[in-house]
């Protein structure tokens, strides 16, 4: 058996009629750039989510990067986010400038640990920014952060690029901090078919940098106040996002509905399985397990038709890019050990239940194998 840890191909199988009225009624409307797609999309997943705005752009990494600088961070602020995370979270920024400080992350959710965080607020000077990322698709401890951040006087900006649909205590990820940025690359929980992303704000100053920002800083036509970029969102992908966003729900409970039969299959394997917080909603962007044997494993699964990944194998601190820092292997140990030992198993909405039990299965006879090998 085959089993690929993302599979698009049968999601365009399942989709392809909504594909196809979405690239005519694109076409037959004759908008391809910020027209009524893009409009009526944002109202859509502001309206999702419940904050009062939303603004396409085009990547998770341009929200980052076009929300943090609408928030106000300035060339030489500092920014906090943890050291496990998808480059992008910091990269976004500190190519303008600003200064990323790591914090360790709780070694059971992976997410940023609060004790750490108030060690580097209370540590640092110019601290303007603290990025939680909601990774994996499980909230960071928000109310937590937000008191320290209150306290501290650092804006809050929420990374939810794994964490469409996610709650934190009832409420949608996305919607805590000043503002946050969403990802709809292909794979996430809510993708488009290509590079896409928004940012979500109910802050009426924020948006209105922001909405300058993503169009060369005009507050309009030929009226240029700021420099800004060009990263808008396109109307064929927005047209494409707002059938989607009609299943998100129901693509994650299908998410967490597999990962309840990978939880109750893996249960007895030595494998340190995803947890999920009593005021946590998971939706498992990603179905990550730990296992000190975490190369041979990944090597077993390949070899049997399996495919997994890392994410991410090393930390932003031991990056090429990050070194004038200063960070060595040992600054942020929770992070490192995650690095070594975390799996990616397949995961996504059309993943099938017998497909499931066949990566369980052959992770059991992994295990099976390798202790008798031990005795
Ligand atoms: C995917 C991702 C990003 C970047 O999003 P792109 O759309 O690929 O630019 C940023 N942060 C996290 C945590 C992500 O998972």
């Amino acid at each position: 058996m085959i089993v690929k840890i993302f599979d698009l191909q049968r999601e365009y199988e399942s989709l392809r009629e909504e594909f196809m009225r979405a690239f005519e009624q694109v076409h037959l409307g004759g908008e391809f750039i910020l027209g009524q797609h893009v409009k009526r999309f944002e109202e859509a997943f502001a309206d999702y989510l419940g904050v009062r705005y939303s603004l396409g752009v085009g990547s998770g990494t341009d929200a980052i990067r076009i929300g943090g600088l609408g928030c106000g961070l300035k060339k030489g602020d500092k920014l906090v986010t943890t050291p496990n995370t998808y480059i992008a979270t910091t990269m976004a920024l500190s190519i303008h400038g600003a200064v990323p400080v790591l914090c360790d992350i709780d070694p059971e959710t992976y997410n940023m640990d609060p004790e750490r965080l108030e060690e580097v607020l209370a540590r640092e000077q110019g601290v303007r920014l603290c990025i939680p990322v909601h990774l994996y698709g499980h909230a960071a401890p928000m109310d937590e952060i937000l008191e320290l951040c209150k306290r501290y006087e650092v804006s809050v900006f929420e990374d939810a690029c794994q964490a469409h649909g996610a709650l934190y205590k009832g409420k949608k990820v996305g919607t805590f901090g000043k503002a946050a940025a969403f990802s709809f690359y292909p794979t996430k929980n809510l993708g488009c078919q290509g590079d896409g992303g928004a940012i979500a704000t109910s802050d009426e100053e924020t948006y209105g940098n922001a909405h300058r920002l993503r169009n060369y800083g005009q507050t309009d036509k030929h009226v240029h106040v700021v420099e800004g970029f060009n990263s808008r969102l396109d109307e064929l992908q927005a047209a494409i996002l707002s059938f989607k966003l009609t299943r998100l729900d129901a693509w994650n409970e299908q998410r967490r509905k597999l990962a309840a039969l990978y939880k109750r299959e893996l249960q007895d394997t030595p494998l340190v399985l995803p947890q999920e917080k009593p005021w946590a909603y998971h939706v498992y962007h990603l179905f990550v397990v730990r296992s000190k044997e975490r190369d041979k494993l990944q090597e077993y699964l390949k070899t049997r038709g399996v495919s997994t990944l890392i994410h991410y194998p090393t930390p932003i601190h031991l990056q090429e890019v990050y070194r004038h820092l200063g960070h060595k292997q040992g600054d942020f140990p929770h992070a490192e050990r995650a690095a070594a030992e975390i799996l990616s198993l397949p995961m996504y909405p059309g993943l099938r239940e017998d497909e499931v039990l066949y990566v369980c299965d052959t992770i059991k006879a992994f295990y099976t194998n390798l202790h008798s090998k031990i005795e």
